[in-house]
């Protein structure tokens, strides 16, 4: 049987900012809202969605240059299309707001390709498992304690997540008094840290072997992740129990063959809302299979959804707070947590997602 063509007819994206519910902060940044970037795909009678959390200027690139590259090609053709992609922002810089805007178009298309299909995306990446473990993620530097200690309990008893994830590293001296009302609050969870890159190596390690007393088992960038060779010593030097986590800012799949060459992570992050899309996922995942090195997904549940399903050695998918929050704000089909794991719906088709237009609209830039 020959499949119907499918050249592409339009591409689009709009903008939205959207309030966070409380001041929030981590070890080098405050925000009080976040962006997200909607691109729509049409081509063969359907519709695709992807998206990104970025700056308003991805809307700008996915018009032009992505645009015009991509028009009248065959969204079957994703490998092509992608290279495509990139080529058109060679002399932009890849890294960053382009591969963040080239992220929620490829996503768009595999989205599309499902559904011209009449599939979940997830059977036509191919099945490996068919739930995942995701971890509270949220507990920011801005919160006070009552707020840090209800946001993870609420986890661990609401929504059953095996692990609770907190921010540190925006004042050190607090941080000790912090985990360790996070570590009550989280109960018989595993209690994972995030500095952001805030500590020299120094500290990183002497916070490492102190939180040894409150059972934390992931460190993510404890240092700036910019630096491999430290991450490797620093990870050398490690408690055995407590895992290094990095990879949030990897926007090709190059800066995840290097990270993993170096010996820097026990654990790889990877974020399809900038590595690539769905595209370079799957290459991330194949790098991180090579190297026998658990990969975690980056926020954005509802988009690491299906692909985190079809890739090996997946390990939790990251259940941000502000993500999934805009997610149930703006879709309908937006996963909902049971014991700890979200699944995909296999009723529906490509991503399982549709934009709400009406709750959305107050969020328009
Ligand atoms: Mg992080």
């Amino acid at each position: 049987m020959k499949r119907p063509e499918a050249p592409i007819e339009r591409l689009a994206a709009r903008a939205f900012r959207v309030p966070t519910d409380a001041p929030e902060a981590d070890g080098t940044f405050a925000w009080q809202d976040t962006v997200f970037v909607l691109a729509e795909v049409e081509a063969g009678g359907k519709s695709g969605l992807g998206y990104s959390y970025t700056a308003p200027a991805a809307c700008g690139i996915i018009a032009d240059p992505l645009a015009p590259v991509v028009l009248g090609t065959d969204v079957f053709d994703i490998p092509l299309l992608s290279v495509s992609m990139f080529r058109a922002v060679r002399n932009l810089g890849r890294a960053g707001l382009c591969s963040s805007a080239i992220s929620a178009v490829d996503v768009a298309f595999w989205d599309l390709k499902a559904k011209l299909l009449d599939l979940p995306l997830a059977d036509l990446l191919g099945i490996e498992r068919r739930e995942l473990p995701i971890y509270g993620s949220g507990g920011f530097t801005s919160y006070d304690d009552a707020r840090l200690a209800e946001q993870l309990s609420g986890w661990v008893e609401r929504d059953g997540c095996a692990a609770v994830k907190m921010k540190i590293g925006s004042e050190p001296a607090r941080d000790l008094d912090r985990v360790r009302v996070a570590r009550q609050a989280a109960g018989r969870a595993e209690l994972y840290v995030d500095a952001n890159g805030a500590f020299t190596p120094q500290q990183a390690l002497s916070f490492a072997q102190r939180f040894t007393e409150f059972d934390v088992s992931w460190f993510e960038e404890p240092i700036s992740s910019d630096d491999f060779r430290a991450l490797h010593a620093l990870r050398d030097r490690f408690p055995s129990q407590m895992a290094l986590a990095a990879g949030e800012y990897g926007y090709d799949p190059f800066y995840f063959r290097r990270m993993l060459e170096a010996g820097a992570v026990d654990v790889l992050q990877a974020d399809i809302t900038r590595c690539g899309g769905v595209t370079a996922f799957l290459k991330v995942a194949a790098l991180a299979d090579s190297f026998m090195t658990p990969l975690s997904a980056h926020t954005a549940p509802a988009l690491h959804l299906h692909v985190g399903c079809a890739v090996p050695r997946f390990k939790n998918v990251e259940w941000f707070h502000d993500h999934v929050r805009i997610e149930h704000l703006f879709f309908d089909g937006a996963p909902v947590p049971k014991h700890g794991r979200i699944t995909p719906d296999f009723s529906r088709c490509g991503l399982g997602l549709s934009f709400k237009e009406v709750d959305a609209r107050r969020f328009s830039i």
